[in-house]
């Protein structure tokens, strides 16, 4: 302070810096200037579907957002997955496993055409899903036919199969469980063990 300063411009000097100071702490003169260098959120301009997390009985409630729905000559990509924070059984949070749903969706090490290897063969092949569906329904139907049973020993309607049993996997979704269940009693299935427990 120089020796002409009074007491008075000291305070108002004083003031006036911790009022610019505050303000660049806050941010508040840099907003509207940074705002447009803010790049948009991953999930602008995406569908967004909602569905249940298949790795274990929590039932995790998740959001999966996707890109290119119902637009021509586009294929739709999921482009982000994240807790929904709506549901009341996880409010928004995943554990590490359901958080990584997104890497297991888009993993190139995912099997996409079905593998085959014939009865006796060492090796392999692959298989279009016409004849995968061809092969399935006829061993399945031959199956049905030697082992379904209406009724049991004492005459009791049973309506069962129990020659055939059925597995699904921990990354069946919700929707693939509902379908199984529907498929397993049309046919009569008993045996079946599925790691979600839907
Ligand atoms: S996010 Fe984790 S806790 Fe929730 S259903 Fe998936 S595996 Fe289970």
């Amino acid at each position: 302070m120089s020796k002409n300063s009074s007491r008075r411009d000291f305070i108002t000097r004083s003031a006036a810096t911790g009022a610019s100071t505050a303000a660049t702490l806050t941010g508040a003169p840099a907003e509207n200037a940074s705002a447009a260098h803010i790049a948009p959120l991953k999930t602008a301009n995406t569908t967004k579907y909602t569905s249940i997390c298949p790795y274990c009985a929590v039932g995790c409630s998740v959001n999966i957002h996707t890109l290119g729905d119902k637009a021509r000559n586009v294929r739709s990509a999921i482009v982000h997955i994240e807790g929904d924070p709506e549901s009341p059984i996880n409010r928004g949070t995943l554990c590490p496993k359901g958080a990584s749903l997104e890497e297991f969706v888009q993993s190139d090490r995912r099997l996409t055409k079905v593998r085959y290897r014939a009865p006796g063969a060492r090796e392999w092949t692959d298989l279009s899903w016409e004849e995968a569906f061809g092969k399935m329904a006829a061993r399945i139907k031959a199956s049905r036919d030697a082992g379904f049973e209406e009724k049991d020993a004492e005459g009791r309607t049973v309506n069962r199969l129990e020659n055939v049993a059925m597995i699904g996997g921990c990354t069946d979704t919700n929707e693939i469980n509902y379908l199984l269940g529907k498929f397993r009693f049309g046919l009569g299935i008993l045996a079946y063990e599925n790691q979600s427990r839907l």
